[in-house]
């Protein structure tokens, strides 16, 4: 049994990324893995122990600055975890909460967990938009597409970006990084939701997951047709089709 956790489901889900955890549980039950979902919210008690596949959604700057007091009780238990190997995929306000800090463009700076080595400063554009990226899973170039709507520009320091953007802003618009990635944690901008766009990547944390517990074996194919088409789709759409 497989054990997934929404941290702040009612704050930390932005543009429907709560689809994440719908595409990571469907593909699993799909394949017959049971797997079961935990809500935790503000106040409430987690043992990242138990967890198998943590998802931080995004948050405006508002809901970060809720969040961000109790989300640090978790703090030394999250790093503990992360350190021992828990799959992790945070999006946007929740990518920028395991970096150093967010500056806002108005009011005070929102402390993050620290965590991880990257910190964000809101710029006074906001990058919005579709998005491409092209990252390596197990090896194998993988495009990645999604949707961004952020003013935080990230900038990473000895941490790996989750890609290269080929098309959109990514981290900061500058530096053609996206997103971070340390361990088997995944951080990213792509909104989409990312997981229901881009099957390949789900069942890469899927995969993770399942080697955590001791179970390392390949996942029966799926009929990927439909998302395949789609992502084929935005491609043509942003001229980044492959060659
Ligand atoms: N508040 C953050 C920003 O605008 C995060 C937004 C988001 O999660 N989409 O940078």
């Amino acid at each position: 049994m497989l054990t997934v956790c929404h941290l702040y489901p009612t704050l930390l889900n932005l543009y429907g990324d709560r689809g994440n955890i719908i595409a990571f549980v469907r593909r699993c039950r799909w394949r017959g893995i049971p797997v079961r979902v935990r809500e935790v919210n503000l106040g409430e008690t987690v043992e990242f122990k138990g967890i198998d596949f943590l998802f931080l959604g995004g948050g405006s700057d508002r809901e970060q600055g809720i969040l961000t007091g109790d989300l640090r009780r978790h703090a030394s238990a999250l790093a503990a975890a992360i350190e021992e190997g828990l799959v992790i995929l945070a999006i946007c306000g929740g990518y920028q909460l395991l970096g150093l800090y967010y500056q806002p463009l108005v009011g005070p700076e929102i402390p993050g967990l620290g965590i991880l080595d990257l910190y964000t400063r809101a710029g006074t554009k906001r990058l919005i938009g579709n998005v491409v990226i092209e990252t390596k899973l197990d090896g194998e170039k993988v495009r990645v597409c999604g949707f961004e709507n952020h003013s935080g520009q990230t900038f990473l320091g000895n941490i790996k970006p989750l890609g290269r953007v080929l098309k959109g802003y990514g981290n900061n618009g500058r530096d053609g990084f996206e997103g971070a990635r340390y361990k088997n944690v995944f951080c990213s901008y792509l909104h989409g939701p990312l997981l229901p766009k881009n099957p390949a990547l789900t069942d890469h944390l899927i995969r993770l997951a399942l080697a955590r517990r001791g179970m390392d074996c390949p996942l029966s194919p799926l009929d990927d047709s439909i998302e395949h088409l789609a992502n084929k789709v935005m491609l043509n759409r942003l001229g980044v089709a492959k060659g």
